[in-house]
């Protein structure tokens, strides 16, 4: 730091202050007659110069302190300037030192607290927004951005999120009463339909008293579109299990008021109806059956199996319990497997497994047709599995209906598979199951020509 100048009026003007009170001895001596007027003149001229000789570099000791001050404040840390009486400014200099490197951790404590804040803001998984008084967006996180795209400061929240309900809201709640006395949050509902839809529950926040940079409120969002959707499909499944049962069950009270009434006395009628009866009621049992092994499944599906179970004998068993439909669709169900095909698993639940998909396969595979069962060992997502494949050359099925194949109650052709006996949930018991496993389904299908369902089930150690 260079030594500061000591400008000519402030010498003067302190040497000015110091010598007053001599200039008046003076003055009084004079007038009284104990010094002539002439030595007084000189005594003073000498005396204001030795002043300014010592006062000098005093004044500019204290204009360096001042400069090192400013600095400071200024630009933070600076190095002590070099003073001609360092004895005399040694407290000054120390103080301003010491505040110095207060200021200097302040400073770092300072700006790492925000920088933790931002970090913090930014890993919130839900979309926040802090806000000015008239709307404006202060501040947002990354969650907001991947939600809305880059949201400069300063935009009104009206520009990026349109919806009337929302901003009705967080007009009210900015409205009203602030601070400790009042203010309260308020939420409310509302969906995106772009780019997928998605429902939200927006919360708007006021701050009990306005923050420095003008943020009154926050707005978080959150996004409850997986609890609906779970919601929904709770809905849609107690439906579909209700009509599912329903049919039968409308079909045997049909059957029992006719065999009251109508055929009382008809044997040959109530014979055919009992027939019917059987197969609906046989239905129903199917039906509540794979409901209570699915529920089941579900309740097991975070425990996984530890046991090692042996394919072959399960895959042939199956095949002999199927015979009889293979035999009537004049089918032909050939059977591959490695030598000692095992996996870890469950026995019964894997029997389920490949009766579901060998049966669909028998229901599915057209008549006269071949259907293979294949089993190959395959690396799947790095890890040992077997592959066993069920393959039909049938109806095969749809690209379009691919994806929601394993959900509960889908039929490609209701009609179709009612007719066969099916109840639409053997493949969503497969997938439970398999995922219960570790394992892994695949489906490829071509239609016209056939299908082939892919279980991959983890290789059981040596
Ligand atoms: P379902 O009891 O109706 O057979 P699934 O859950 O086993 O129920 O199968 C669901 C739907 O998937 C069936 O209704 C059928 O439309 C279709 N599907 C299943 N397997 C095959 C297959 N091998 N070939 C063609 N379509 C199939």
């Amino acid at each position: 730091m260079t030594r500061p100048k000591v400008p000519f009026a402030l010498l003067s003007s302190v040497v000015t202050v110091l010598m007053a009170p001599v200039v008046i001895l003076l003055l009084l001596f004079v007038s009284l007659g104990a010094l002539e007027s002439g030595p007084a003149w000189f005594a003073a001229i000498v005396l204001a110069l030795a002043l300014g000789g010592i006062v000098r570099p005093h004044l500019a000791d204290l204009l360096a302190l001042r400069d090192y001050g400013g600095e400071v404040s200024w630009r933070g840390h600076q190095d002590p300037p070099a003073l001609t009486f360092p004895s005399a400014a040694v407290g000054l200099e120390a103080a301003i030192a010491r505040l110095d490197r207060m200021w200097n951790s302040d400073h770092k404590e300072l700006t790492e607290s925000v920088k933790v804040l931002k970090t913090i803001l930014d890993r919130l998984p839900d979309p926040l927004f802090m806000l000015t008084a008239e709307r404006q967006i202060l501040r947002s996180n990354r969650a907001a951005h991947s939600l809305f795209g880059s949201l400069p400061e300063g935009r009104n929240l009206a520009t990026m999120l349109r919806n009337p309900d929302v901003l009705e809201t967080v007009d009210t709640v900015l409205a009203g009463p602030s601070g400790r006395e009042g203010g309260k949050g308020k939420a409310v509902e509302f969906s995106l339909p772009v780019p997928i839809a998605r429902s939200f529950r927006a919360w708007i926040e006021p701050l009990p008293e306005p923050a420095s940079d003008g943020t009154v409120a926050i707005l978080t969002l959150y996004d409850q579109s997986a609890e609906k959707r779970t919601k929904q499909l709770q809905t849609d499944f107690i439906a579909n299990a209700s009509h599912e049962l329903k049919t039968p069950l409308a079909m045997l009270s049909g059957y029992i008021e006719t065999m009251r009434g109508p055929a009382r006395d008809d044997e040959e009628a109530q014979e055919k109806f009992l027939a019917t009866m059987a197969e609906q009621a046989d239905r129903m049992g199917r039906l509540v059956d794979d409901l209570l092994t699915l529920s089941r499944i579900e309740l097991q599906e975070h425990m996984a199996p530890t046991k090692t179970v042996e394919l072959d004998h399960i895959l042939h068993g199956i095949a002999d319990m199927l015979a009889p439909a293979v035999e009537a669709r004049k089918q032909t169900l050939e059977i591959d497997l490695p030598d000692k095909p095992c996996v870890v698993g469950e026995s019964d639940q894997l029997t389920q497994v490949f009766l579901n998909l060998m049966d669909n396969a028998v229901k599915y595979g057209g008549d006269g047709s071949t259907i293979e069962v294949v089993a190959r060992p395959e690396k799947h997502n790095g890890r040992d599995h077997l592959a066993i494949s069920v393959i039909d050359h049938g109806v095969g099925i749809a690209p379009e209906q691919m994806p929601r194949l394993t959900e509960r109650f889908y039929r490609t052709d209701a009609a179709r598979s009612r007719e066969l006996g099916g109840t639409g949930l053997g493949l969503a018991i497969v997938k439970h199951i398999v995922t219960r496993h570790q394992g892994d389904l695949a489906i490829t299908s071509t239609p016209g020509k056939g299908s082939k369902f892919t279980v991959f089930l983890p290789d059981a150690p040596d």
